[in-house]
């Protein structure tokens, strides 16, 4: 058994989704689950479409009407026959999206986001599902959130293993008794009431590793547009470089700094079963590609994660106590409260400093009620730095006219808060 994970970008259109078939022609030669996420940039427009029934910021019908738009170019491209039975279910599933929005709101705004936002998988993984039968790759298309059972987190499903475990086990594994590939959704799955949760935003690789796990698969391979895990985000740094080999230690740092390679909860479950990791490119599938696996190897080169748009709080006791455990308990209270990740902590007597995202929904409320209690200093708009595996010469180099505000090192990890010199 392996799993395969596709993301929006490789089912973005119809090439992409034609290739998709072409990759698992080549690829698929042995039982195979395929984990696939929403087309293209589909979940921020269901988030669009969220805000605006929710919210009122928009209008709710031609939100879905874009949406609805553009999955049926791509069906009209890869079906010509226009009585093929795919036309009516996808028209179906927009029909219950209409449904949804007809009526007002009764749920909290995470719970009507998950029920509206995982149709973004449903819908995509009916399509390729249909396309695959169609040019004869036999399959069999699975409603992830009948085996994936989650808590009732919504936007950030908590999963119970137990429980998914043995649904994988009765309800996935017997699909392959007459079909050698299983086509799911990655990013959603189900409470125990039948209500859709959703894992996280980019969760499909984390269903990927979860569904490798509960099968004892003997490999996930996660196909990307780039040609494994770069030592850097091309988007931000020059001459980026692939990286061969990685061992679950040094991809869990990487993706826990913010690489966006892979989703930060894939390592785990992976780890636990030791169960490698390719990431590959599904432009050129034969290149070899980054393995993650237990290989024990440090990061061979330095490994630069950047994040803009961050925020350095500086939190002291208003009382000059110091920042002990009764005050740093109630601080990361807060922070858990409102659901802001620290990336950076450092402490003083009286004084604890931290760099987080700036999310203006959660850090303004942290911080009018961090003031009840703290003197709250902060700074917006700052950036942060991290080098894996870092050397002085690396530091200088990127630091070049920029004002550290903050900086943390340890053995392996070097940690800049800084902002541009003006
Ligand atoms: N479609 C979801 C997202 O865009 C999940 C994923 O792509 O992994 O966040
Ligand atoms: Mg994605």
């Amino acid at each position: 058994m392996q799993v395969f994970k596709f993301g929006g970008a490789s089912v973005k259109d119809a090439a992409a989704v034609k290739n998709v078939a072409e990759v698992l022609k080549k690829y698929a030669n042995k039982p195979t689950v395929v984990v696939i996420s929403a087309m293209g940039k589909t979940t921020n427009g269901l988030e669009n479409l969220v805000n605006a029934y929710f919210k009122k910021t928009g209008n709710a019908e031609s939100e879905l009407q874009k949406i609805k738009d553009y999955h049926f170019q791509i069906i009209s491209e890869l079906f010509p026959a226009k009585n093929h039975p795919v036309y009516n279910e996808i028209e179906n599933t927009f029909v219950e999206l209409n449904w949804i929005i007809e009526d007002e709101p009764v749920g909290s705004y995470n719970q009507e986001y998950d029920q509206i936002v995982c149709m973004g998988e449903i819908i995509s993984t009916k399509i390729v599902s249909a396309y695959l039968n169609e040019i004869g790759v036999k399959n069999k298309w699975m409603d992830a959130r009948g085996i994936i059972q989650t808590d009732n987190t919504y936007r950030e499903g908590k999963v119970n293993y137990e429980l998914s475990e043995s649904l994988v086990k009765s309800q996935l594994m017997p699909q392959f008794d007459n079909s050698k590939i299983v086509i799911t959704q990655g990013f959603i799955g189900g409470t125990s009431e039948n209500f859709t949760t959703t894992l996280g935003r980019e969760g499909s690789d984390y269903t990927a590793a979860l569904l490798a796990y509960f099968t004892n698969a003997e490999s996930v391979t996660i196909w990307k547009d780039v040609d494994g895990v770069l030592n850097a985000d091309p988007k931000w740094f020059k001459n980026t470089k692939k990286i061969d080999e990685l061992s679950y230690y040094d991809a869990i740092e990487l993706t826990y700094y913010g690489a966006t390679v892979i989703h930060p909860k894939t390592i785990k479950p992976l780890q636990n079963k030791n169960i490698p990791l390719y990431v590959k490119s599904f432009l050129n599938p034969d290149k070899s590609g980054t393995i993650i696996h237990d290989g024990g190897k440090r990061l061979p080169i330095p490994g630069y994660i950047f994040k803009v748009n961050q925020m350095l709080i500086s939190i002291q006791p208003k009382d000059f106590s110091f920042i002990a455990e009764d005050n740093l308990s109630s601080i990361f209270e807060l922070f858990s409260k409102y659901g802001v990740k620290i990336h950076v902590m450092q402490n003083s007597a009286i004084n604890f400093t931290v760099c987080t995202d700036y999310d203006e929904q959660k850090t303004v409320p942290l911080i009018d009620e961090l003031q009840k209690q703290f003197k709250v200093l902060y700074n917006t708009g700052v950036e942060l730095l991290t080098i894996r595996n870092y050397d002085q010469e690396t530091i200088n180099k990127l630091t070049e006219n920029k004002n550290i505000l903050l900086e943390l090192k340890s053995r392996n990890t070097a940690q800049l808060v800084m902002t541009d010199i003006q």
